[in-house]
């Protein structure tokens, strides 16, 4: 368990509504509420982690799995032609706003930066 005030437990938990585009056991995507691209979903953990500072070698099945997530759904929402961007923003200055590990992709036109 998370802190109880973090916005993607409370939607990993589905305490939160989200647009959903693929859920399992431990992985949770969804559209991002204020997208910086036609398409942007976020990739999370359903198990809170601050940043990616804190996985550890044994989370490297989690973080694979993660990772091969991306390309399948870009291919579902049709982004994969044109190209997306997988960022990953770790700590403040890098510009994390929400404090429990996810990874943005973007794609289907002009991308802003995140
Ligand atoms: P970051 O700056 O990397 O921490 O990105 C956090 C992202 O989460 C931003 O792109 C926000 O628009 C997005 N976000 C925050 N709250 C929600 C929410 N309730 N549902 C979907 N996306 C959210
Ligand atoms: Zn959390």
């Amino acid at each position: 368990m998370g802190p109880a005030d973090c916005i993607f437990c409370l939607i990993a938990s589905g305490s939160a509504p989200a647009k959903k585009v693929y859920e399992d056991d431990k992985i949770v995507a969804f559209h991002d509420i204020h997208p910086k691209a036609p398409v942007h979903v976020l990739v999370i953990p359903k198990k809170h982690v601050a940043t990616l500072t804190e996985y550890l070698p044994e989370d490297a099945d989690l973080l694979g799995k993660m990772m091969l997530l991306l390309p399948q759904i870009a291919k579902t929402l049709g982004i994969t032609a044109r190209g997306y961007k997988v960022v990953i923003n770790t700590g403040k200055e890098a510009g994390q706003v929400v404090f429990h590990f996810h990874i943005h992709l973007l794609g289907g036109g002009t991308i802003e930066e995140v």
